[in-house]
């Protein structure tokens, strides 16, 4: 059992969000909770019919939200999707970077394409929305940059090299971006977490997993929940003075 529904809550009214991988798991998760404190909430993923059940269960309690179908890592879909959200609510006040995949393998093994579709999708992106945000965000003298990293960046993994090497580019990237952008305002920051109930996590396998649970001190993979309730928190006004930090939810696996 998840304790996240204890309670971190924010006042996002008349704020505008945009979540990557909204359509499921932990950006789903992240989309619920920042548009039930208030934000209007921009989901983005590819699959339309997943994100507009996400938009829909917002709706359903009481949320403002709108699904934009975009590929993260393409660069004209980006720019398109940015101008059509510009144009349309003149703000954007948080962006939470969470969309990722995984093409594990060892590296001796490991093809051209595992590499580049990993690094493509989780740290391209990430620097393609970035950009994007940061131009209207530095003019508008506010905003909440999220990146959704993974212990894998900090401390690697094996057979997770290509999925390593992107999260630890996303640090970096959370923590430069926080220097350049700190005067004005703006603050971004990094989410690690470690081991997550999802789609993700699932495909390890019942035995993988078993092994996974005995490194973790909460004796429990986490729930999106624990990360949405961190995210909640790096958004909210109340985090003006956290910036360029990784804060790691991991059920106390890395202490
Ligand atoms: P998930 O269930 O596999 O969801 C991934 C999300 O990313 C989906 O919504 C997917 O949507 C979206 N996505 C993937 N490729 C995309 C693309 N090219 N364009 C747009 N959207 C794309 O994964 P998750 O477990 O929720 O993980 C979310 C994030 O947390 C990832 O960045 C992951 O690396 C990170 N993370 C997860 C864990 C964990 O234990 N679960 C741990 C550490 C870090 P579509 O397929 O609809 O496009």
């Amino acid at each position: 059992m998840s304790d996240a529904n204890l309670g971190i809550s924010a006042d996002l009214a008349g704020q505008v969000a945009m979540v990557t991988g909204a359509s499921q798991g932990l950006g789903k998760a992240c989309a619920i909770r920042l548009a039930g404190c208030g934000a209007h909430t921009v989901c983005v993923a590819r699959n339309a019919d997943k994100l507009a059940e996400t938009v829909s269960e917002i709706q359903g309690q009481g949320g403002s939200a709108e699904a934009i179908s975009c590929d993260v890592g393409s660069r004209d879909s980006v720019d398109a999707m940015f101008q059509k959200v510009e144009e349309q609510h003149q703000r954007l006040d948080i962006v939470v970077n969470n969309a990722g995949i995984t093409r594990d393998t060892l590296l001796p093994r490991m093809g051209d394409e595992q590499w580049d579709d990993v690094i493509q999708t989780n740290l391209t992106s990430c620097f393609l929305f970035c950009r994007a945000a940061s131009r209207i965000m530095m003019s508008a003298r506010y905003g909440r940059i999220i990146n959704m990293a993974s212990v894998s960046g900090i401390r690697g993994n094996p057979g997770q090299t290509n999925y390593s090497a992107s999260k630890a580019g996303m640090i970096g990237l959370t923590r430069s971006l926080a220097r350049e952008l700190g005067k004005r305002k703006v603050t971004v920051n990094a989410v690690a977490p470690g081991f997550i109930e999802s789609d993700m996590t699932k495909a390890l396998g019942d035995e993988a997993l078993k092994m996974v649970r005995k490194q973790i001190p909460a004796n429990r993979l986490g729930q999106a929940d624990d990360v949405a309730a961190t995210v909640v928190f790096l958004a909210s006004p109340g985090a003006s003075y956290i910036n360029g930090q990784v804060i790691t939810v991991d059920g106390g696996m890395t202490a």
